[in-house]
């Protein structure tokens, strides 16, 4: 997505060789505009599939999959972080380390908003090792919803996350791909 290229050269920060600082784009400051522009790309995606729920988790994830589920009208369902857990059998969860706060968190779903008569699909801003992605792929996986695809805002792909997800035979669909971050330049992928 070329528009969203240009917003990334001109907005984000390259904080080490694997981070890159999305904060006016996507983690404390959000143009409703382009994420109206990204819900379309994947809506037009995934338009003829059937998808019956659109799945994040929080939070920075939410505002994207808002709009991928605006367009193809359909529910958003947004999974919790949460740090400790009180014993709930309605809920499925997963433990995943995170990647930018060095900390382990669980992220729970009601099993009331994923059925098995569900199509989903699972909306998030950016992958890297793909540990959270993963663990929300399981909690799909094991409410017995049919997991249609993932879309994701940026994919990092000179981190594994990405492909450990395609290897599982999961469609994954990134808007746009970064390759590298070296020597603090962004090169597109
Ligand atoms: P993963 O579990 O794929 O290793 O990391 C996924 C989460 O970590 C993303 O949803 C995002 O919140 C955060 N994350 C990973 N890499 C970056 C990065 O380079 N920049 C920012 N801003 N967040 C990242």
């Amino acid at each position: 997505m070329e528009q969203l290229k240009q917003r990334i050269l001109e907005e984000a920060t390259v904080l080490s060789s694997d981070v890159l600082k999305l904060d006016a784009l996507l983690n404390q400051q959000v143009d409703p505009q382009l994420m109206m522009k990204m819900g379309q790309e994947f809506a037009n995606l995934y338009r003829e599939e059937g998808i019956t729920r659109v799945v994040t988790v929080e939070s920075s994830g939410i505002p994207v999959a808002f709009a991928t589920a605006l367009e193809l009208g359909v529910p958003l369902v947004f999974a919790r972080r949460k740090k400790t857990l009180l014993a709930d059998p309605d809920a499925l969860v997963e433990r995943v380390p995170s990647f930018t706060k060095g900390i382990v968190t669980d992220i729970m779903l009601s099993k009331q908003f994923v059925t098995e008569n569900d199509r989903i699909l699972f909306i998030d801003d950016i992958i890297a090792n793909g540990d959270a992605a993963r663990g929300l792929v399981k909690i799909i996986q094991r409410s017995g919803a049919t997991l249609v695809g993932v879309g994701i805002v940026i994919e990092k792909c000179f981190q594994n996350g990405a492909n450990t997800i395609r290897e599982q035979g999961i469609r994954l669909d990134s808007l746009v791909k970064i390759a590298s971050l070296e020597g603090g330049n962004i090169t597109f992928g």
